[in-house]
């Protein structure tokens, strides 16, 4: 008889998930080129789902540009790109589900609403909302005004092991309170968005920037409420400006397009984004040159500067 072979791990699948509301510039270069490696070294697949579901801020134009950006760094993915908002319908009738549970209620308060009610710290960014709606209406059918849906989320911290970061604990209620899955204009919320397709599209693991660490605890909690498995996380530092800001695409940062057009050489890109990360790089490799020796445990813990002087040398 032939002894059996214990059964190899599952490939990993991740994803790319670029949200169309600006030009992509050096810090998503770098953590997209990270995901990829990271991905890639251990036979994996990589998906590309575009996250247009930002109905105010998504921009048409810049759909096809981010892929573009993408493929011009050397990056390439498995099956066609995927539009968050084809399944915007599937996501809805998750947060039907989670309202039909009681898990979930209705919400008429504006944003502006939501800002006078509640006081927050110094220097936060995002509002905590006080529950003003907790108790409001029994169904979500039976508000009388344009209806946003929100997750009733438990006190207490939500944690979680960080394949990157390590053991991480958000408490939720505390930071954002019971946060929206729904918006008031009918379309989808974020965090329901991404649990949703994460889902349906099989992903195993997450690989972003650590701005979305918070992210990860609602998108536990909501997980947990679909009994849905959780990906393992990953998330890395951000590139920061020469005063400590990190890059934004909305602040005019020099964008990956218009590095592209001055003439810049993509490989130069792939190597700055792999010494900044610790990698050993030799010349201007391409993307793939980087797949066989990628180590994601020689990434710095912290955030990694782009000097003006860096960008210089990128585009000579
Ligand atoms: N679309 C999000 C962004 O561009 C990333 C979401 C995610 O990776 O979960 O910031």
């Amino acid at each position: 008889m032939v002894p059996s072979q214990p059964e190899p791990p599952p490939l990993p699948i991740g994803r790319l998930a670029p949200s169309p509301t600006g030009l992509l510039h050096l810090g998503h270069a770098r953590t997209f080129l990270l995901a990829w490696w990271h991905l890639r070294s251990r036979g994996g697949r990589v998906r590309m789902r575009i996250e247009d579901l930002d109905g105010d801020r998504s921009r048409p134009e810049l759909i096809d540009a981010a892929a573009r950006d993408l493929e011009w760094l050397g990056l390439d993915w498995d099956g066609p790109a995927e539009l968050q908002s084809d399944g915007g319908e599937r996501i809805l009738e998750a947060a039907r589900e989670l309202e039909g549970r009681g898990l979930a209620y209705a919400c008429t308060c504006s944003r502006a609403g939501v800002r006078a009610a509640s006081a927050p710290h110094a220097g936060e960014t995002e509002l905590r909302y006080p529950g003003t709606c907790r108790d409001r209406y029994p169904t979500w059918a039976a508000a009388d005004r344009p209806v946003g849906l929100r997750l009733r989320v438990p006190s207490g911290p939500v944690s979680f092991r960080d394949g990157f970061c390590g053991p991480r604990a958000f408490d939720v209620q505390r930071q954002v309170g019971d946060f929206l899955i729904a918006r008031r204009d009918g379309s989808p919320a974020y965090q329901l968005a991404v649990v949703i397709d994460d889902a349906r599209q099989g992903i195993t693991e997450v690989f972003r920037g650590d701005d979305l660490l918070p992210s990860t605890a609602r998108q536990i909690l909501l997980q947990d409420a679909l009994g849905l498995p959780p990906p393992r996380w990953f998330h890395v530092p951000l590139v920061l400006d020469a005063d400590g800001r990190r890059l934004a695409k909305r602040a005019g940062d020099l964008s990956l397009a218009e590095l592209r057009r001055a003439g810049a050489d993509p490989r130069a890109i792939v190597a700055w984004a792999a010494r900044s990360s610790g990698q050993e790089v030799s010349g201007r490799p391409t993307a793939a040159d980087l797949v066989p020796a990628f180590r994601l445990d020689r990434l710095p813990p912290t955030p990694v500067i782009l000097p003006p002087a860096e960008l210089t040398r990128l585009l000579s």
